[in-house]
């Protein structure tokens, strides 16, 4: 078949994507050489398509058709001589103003142009709006949009610029550059001078040609004295004789003054067709921004944020915390008076309802803890956030972006270490994940509400906010000491990226909330599954206890004596007294089986580990029953409390009488504190411990990590218990 042939050219601004587009177009059939005489490679590549042979070439990357640079020269003589059907720039969508000077100036010379508006993604993605209706019409050519790399709408791009070669109509001449008044004026003088001059005909356009001799275009002079020989002096003297005048008027160069108003051309274009958010917000982000990282007032602000996020965490958070709880309790009642006594019952129950329902509780907290932090990251304030803490992370030798996994530390160390992900050094991410659980988490707090409740009433939340503080202190500390030990390295300098705060989306913000608290869900519901589990089994364990008091005679015993006591009472036939004399044998009754649940636990399989680590717990003055419920918070930080609860045989509610029993046992104030301080450095629960396994991707840290964490933590209280008993106190 004899197709008709067809010569397409590519221009464009280096790294506008020509070759991409090159490549999309004629795949593997392209021809690799050099152009004539110099060493800038020319590709060349020819292709059928929509009943055409089409030949490709890709024109070296310029800026300008200034003859300046080889390329620029081998550019613009190949559409001045070789005359393509049509030449298509590729403008870098992204960057339209430098773009659109080589496109206007392509636009001078006559030839068909066709844009197209390559990086349309990248253009988007930065908040510019292109109107290329409004272009095409503003510059009367076709305009496509696509995205080379993705070889998009690459076709539509080739299909118009094959009508364009086709169509008849004269290139139009209107819509191009219009220089001022007297600029125009020697257009206009020196381009009828030439018409009336010369008979030669030139391969370009009058216009063009006379505005390049304006600008003294050494190579087009050339060209002319070429091409005329003698008549080429008298029109190259007009030329000069014209810039002279020029000159005078402008007092510069011609070729600036002409260069300017080309860009104030352009300047106009944009101001039509572009309509960039990305500007205002700039502005908006950096008046923001002035108060936000204010060196003095960000601080303050700054606090106030997290402030608000723990308040709305907790107090928020308590309420549907609670009807979690209520609905948990309601499932292990109704499980209880459904299902018939037996080992499976006692697993459900008191193994997997307990054990994920005491975790479960806090998702609500979790959930907005993470909707809070989601705010602070779209918005664009957490790296605000990271820019004020960066001084202050320095002391560690840590930068700023390490502080944000520390903070959510406080909520729950999993997540916390998930975000260390986005730290770039390897060493960075590391140190982080080891300071990070000294970061107590919430799951802590109510073992110091009931420690300090007991101990220090009245000073509760300074004690309570001291050991916050001192985890912070052991991680500063920690970090310090990692940093010149095994960590070394110089904390590399680099430049915080502060992007432009933009509105938060709604559902871009749950959609980031609900993926962290899925990982929470799935980490912790699989690792406190088995924990439970596990838990269950070393407390249930061995089933055929010899108690030392026959519990079962003993209720019997206190049903009988108060059913006498009923029958007596009944003559009085007063129902509150009756109802007061049920209540106490309840209450009696419920002594008798938490009595019956501390002995079964002492001899259970958890009591006997507890017993044979209790001279590991003892300098720290903490009894068997303590090591147990620390034992047991390496599944969940949370089931301390009700350990401890089931082994100082109360109910957690009646915290009267669990602060009894707990003075009962001998626990001082100084005890209580020794094991506060246990608690916060110890090592972390099971979920943070895989996670920490997971992120540094390696055993090593994750057992240094353990054994790090609870050296500290023992010296600490061992320090804290001995040191006070020394001094006195107790
Ligand atoms: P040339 O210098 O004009 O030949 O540009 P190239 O074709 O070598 O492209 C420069 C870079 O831009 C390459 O990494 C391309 O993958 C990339 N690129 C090309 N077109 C697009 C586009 O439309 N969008 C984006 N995001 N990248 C592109
Ligand atoms: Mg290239």
């Amino acid at each position: 078949m004899n197709h008709k042939s067809i010569t397409i050219a590519l221009a464009g601004n280096p790294n506008s994507g020509k070759t991409t587009i090159f490549n999309c177009i004629t795949g593997t059939r392209q021809k690799v050489g050099n152009w004539p005489g110099v060493t800038v490679e020319k590709k060349e590549g020819t292709v059928s398509k929509y009943g055409y042979n089409l030949k490709i070439i890709d024109l070296p990357g310029t800026y300008s058709l200034t003859p300046f640079s080889v390329e620029e020269i081998i550019a613009r003589n190949y559409v001045l001589e070789e005359c393509p059907d049509v030449v298509i720039v590729i403008i870098d969508a992204s960057n339209l103003e430098r773009s659109l000077y080589l496109a206007t100036q392509l636009r001078e010379i006559d030839c068909k142009v066709i844009f197209a508006l390559n990086m349309a993604d990248v253009a988007r993605a930065r908040g510019l709006k292109i109107d290329a209706d409004k272009l095409s019409e503003l510059l009367d050519l076709p305009v496509v949009f696509t995205v080379g790399n993705k070889n998009k709408d690459i076709d539509i791009l080739l299909q118009k610029a094959i009508e364009l070669a086709e169509s008849k109509s004269e290139i139009p001449q209107k819509r191009k550059v219009k220089y001022s008044k007297d600029i125009e004026n020697s257009i206009a003088k020196l381009q009828s001078f030439i018409e009336k001059k010369i008979a030669v005909k030139f391969p370009y356009n009058t216009r063009w040609m006379v505005i390049k001799l304006l600008e003294d275009d050494r190579i087009l002079k050339e060209h002319i004295v070429q091409k005329t020989g003698n008549n080429s002096q008298d029109i190259i003297q007009e030329a000069q004789a014209l810039r002279k005048k020029l000159v005078d008027r402008f007092d510069e160069e011609p070729e600036i003054v002409m260069t300017d108003e080309r860009y104030g051309f352009i300047a106009g274009i944009i101001k039509e067709v572009l309509t960039t958010s990305t500007k205002n917000r700039i502005d908006i982000s950096r008046n923001i921004d002035l108060v936000l990282t204010h060196r003095f007032i960000g601080f303050p602000i700054f606090i106030f944020f997290i402030w608000a996020m723990f308040q709305l965490t907790f107090s928020l958070g308590a309420y549907p915390m609670e009807w979690i709880g209520i609905g948990v309790d309601g499932i292990s009642a109704l499980l209880e008076s459904f299902l018939s006594e037996s080992l499976l019952k006692d697993l459900v129950i008191n193994g997997i309802i307990a054990g994920v329902g005491s975790v479960i509780i806090f998702l609500p907290n979790i959930l907005i803890l993470f909707f809070c932090i989601a705010l602070f990251e779209d918005t664009g304030y957490m790296s605000r956030a990271a820019f004020l803490m960066d001084k202050i992370m320095h002391l560690i030798g840590l930068h700023g972006k390490s502080f944000i996994p520390m903070l959510m530390g406080f909520g729950c160390n999993v997540p916390a270490i998930m975000t260390t992900r986005t730290l770039e050094s390897k060493k960075d991410r590391i140190l982080t994940i080891l300071i990070t659980p000294f970061m107590s988490c919430s799951a802590k707090l109510p073992v110091y509400i009931i420690l300090t409740g007991t101990f220090f009433s009245a000073k509760a939340g300074t004690v309570i906010f001291a050991i916050y503080l001192f985890g912070v202190i052991a991680a500063v500390v920690s970090g310090r000491l990692f940093r010149s030990t095994l960590l070394r390295g110089a904390d590399a300098p680099f430049v915080m990226e502060l992007p432009p705060y933009r509105a938060p989306m709604l559902k871009s913000v749950l959609i980031h909330m609900w993926d962290r608290g899925k990982m929470f869900l799935k980490k912790m519901g699989g690792v406190i599954l088995i924990g439970s589990v596990v838990i269950w089994f070393l407390s249930a364990f061995p089933r055929n206890i010899q108690y030392s008091v026959d519990y079962a005679a003993e209720i019997v015993g206190v049903n009988v004596l108060y059913e006498t006591k009923i029958k007596v009472d009944a003559k009085v036939d007063d129902r509150s007294c009756m109802q007061s004399i049920e209540e106490e044998r309840d209450t009696a009754i419920r002594k008798i089986k938490l009595a019956q649940d501390a002995e079964k636990m002492e001899k259970s399989f958890m009591g006997h580990i507890g017993k044979k680590l209790a001279p590991l717990f003892a300098p720290l003055g903490i009894d068997w029953r303590g090591g147990v419920a620390l034992l047991t918070g390496f599944v969940a930080k949370e089931i301390v409390v009700s350990t401890m609860g089931i082994l100082y045989a109360v109910e957690e509610e009646e915290s009267d009488a669990f602060q009894k029993a707990i003075i009962s046992s001998g626990m001082t104030p100084l005890s209580a504190l020794s094991m506060m301080l246990f608690v916060l450095l110890y090592l972390p629960c099971f979920a943070t411990i895989a996670a920490i396994k997971r992120e540094t991707g390696s055993l090593k840290w994750m057992f240094f990590s353990i054994a790090y964490t609870t050296s500290l933590a023992w010296v600490v209280a061992f320090s804290v218990y001995q040191g006070g008993r020394l001094i006195g106190l107790n």
